[in-house]
């Protein structure tokens, strides 16, 4: 059987037959749309073979069918020096049967939120591609945040030559350890950007500045090209199909389940890229029954899942959970293209929809083909309560956003009866999050100070306090850059210094 070549095109039609390396430069097309490849391709091993495998090789396995203008030794390269001792553990994640269902924790990295998983290797994969692609600019890296991708992106872009980064946040929209993480971060080449709006806001206020072609020209006079690090590149999404891999392989590997077994994942979900990730594993042919998508109190997708409408016009929630404080799903746009049959038109219909009327409905055929996702969202309350319950039932202490997971996850065992093994996907070390998870557990937490909270939680838990929270202890603020919203372009071009016009 020869195989059609595996290509990047945009999800709105303006653009097709890019090799992965230059969708991963690109970041995002200019038509606006997403990258996604021409088709999904089929993992060519088997799980047992898998199951002998380090992350690192499971990770060459599924990263080479789609990075396929990668040579083997740069793709491998990439990998080694992503994941490396910069994880606490060698195997990478971390898995816990806790309660009957197994947490994935992919809080190990060097920021100790899931977002290390793909930002570890993206400056890898970005570089490399520059070097394939002849590019001689300097690459700006345009980042908004919900808390976790900003602090993630600028460690693994820190001091990479040909690079820079800057990150916009919302300012008191992040908690105060994520704040921290970011406004002390070092590095000649890095910028941090506190906006006066939500994290909506930085998302459309850097999707605005991909798309004003005169602010592209300025840059290009100045030889920088822009980038995104955030989820909707196709080098973040790639490497977070691993782990569903990896995950499977490891239940094969300890007897949890046999191989060809189905699984459900359970995933805390804000812009739809991790769970987007386990739909690609799936569509690979990962056995994945139900993918349970987790929302917290801003239920937009919730919302989409029981009624086939996507409707942002409601108020924006901040929650416990900020990295899930979203109600633009931007990787939705994947799945929406995917559910239309690949077909650009039908796709930009709705998304043109959804910026101007802001919200859009998908047709009966459409939803039938997203049957594999099942929604449900839980509110502060029923998050805090199963923190609590887990807690006081195993000792294991979950983050906010891994709460907000599994107290969904207990939702659907009770309205389906499903048993199926679960995967609950963990996405940051409650480090992250310790007012909220220890007010959760052991009530109010007063006016205690930040750190006095942090090491009553290592008390409570024995897990020791990670080295990128100690870091932050006494560490010096270097950044303190603030905007409105619509100033977000002109905060650019001064920290690029480029002339006024
Ligand atoms: C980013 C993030 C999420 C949401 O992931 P998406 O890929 O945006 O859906 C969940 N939890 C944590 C801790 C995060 O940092």
């Amino acid at each position: 059987m020869i195989m059609e070549k595996l290509t990047y095109e945009s999800t709105r039609g303006g653009e097709s037959g890019l090799t992965a390396s230059q969708a991963v430069l690109k970041g995002l097309a200019e038509d606006g749309g997403l990258y996604m490849p021409n088709r999904i391709p089929g993992l060519d091993i088997s799980l047992e073979q898998l199951a002998k495998m380090s992350y690192q090789e499971a990770a060459y396995e599924v990263m080479k069918l789609f990075l396929t203008d990668y040579t083997e030794e740069e793709l491998k390269s990439c990998i080694a020096s992503a994941y490396d001792s910069k994880f606490d553990q060698p195997e990478i994640v971390g898995m816990r049967k806790a309660s009957g269902a197994h947490y994935l924790e992919l809080f190990h990295g060097s920021t100790i939120a899931f977002k290390d998983m793909a930002l570890s290797i993206l400056p890898y994969l970005m570089t490399t591609a520059a070097k394939k692609n002849h590019v001689e600019n300097e690459i700006v890296i345009l980042t908004a945040t919900s808390g976790d991708t900003g602090k993630a992106a600028m460690a693994g872009f820190a001091d990479v030559p040909g690079t820079r980064i800057i990150v916009f946040y919302p300012k008191g929209g992040v908690s105060r350890v994520q704040e921290l993480q970011m406004v002390t971060q070092k590095g000649d080449n890095t910028a941090v950007v506190a906006i006066h709006g939500n994290f909506d806001d930085a998302q459309t206020g850097v999707k605005q500045i991909f798309g004003d072609q005169e602010f592209g020209k300025r840059l290009a006079a100045r030889k920088f090209q822009l980038s995104s690090a955030n989820s909707i590149n196709i080098g973040r999404l790639v490497p977070q199909v691993v782990y569903y891999v990896y995950a499977y392989a490891q239940l094969v590997h300890k007897g949890e389940i046999k191989p060809g077994e189905e699984i459900n994942v359970t995933v805390p979900t804000g812009n739809f890229g991790n769970i987007l990730a386990a739909y690609f594993a799936k569509q690979m042919g990962l056995p994945i029954k139900t993918l349970i998508c987790a929302s917290n109190d801003n239920k937009v997708l919730f919302d989409f899942f029981q009624t086939g409408v996507y409707d942002k016009r409601r108020e924006f929630v901040l929650t416990t959970s900020p990295s899930m404080d979203i109600l633009i799903s931007s990787n939705l746009e994947r799945l929406i293209y995917l559910s239309a049959d690949s077909d650009p038109q039908a796709n930009k219909r709705l998304m043109e929809e959804l910026k101007a009327e802001g919200r859009y409905q998908v047709t009966e055929k459409m939803r039938q083909k997203m049957s594999d996702f099942w929604g449900g969202y839980a509110t502060e309350q029923e998050n805090a309560a199963e923190i609590k319950r887990l807690f006081d039932a195993t000792g294991y202490m979950i983050d906010t956003h891994t709460g907000v997971a599994s107290a969904v996850y207990q939702k659907y065992v009770a309205e389906t009866k499903d048993k199926t093994p679960t995967v609950i996907v963990s996405t940051a070390s409650p480090y992250k999050f310790s007012h909220s998870v220890m007010e959760a557990v052991f009530g109010s937490q007063g006016d205690k100070e930040e750190f006095q909270i942090i090491d009553d939680l290592c008390r409570a838990t024995g897990v020791v306090v990670p080295p990128a929270v100690e870091e932050i202890r006494n560490a010096r603020i270097r950044h303190k850059r603030e905007c409105d919203v619509d100033a977000m372009e002109k905060s650019v071009a001064e920290i690029l210094g480029l002339p006024e016009i």
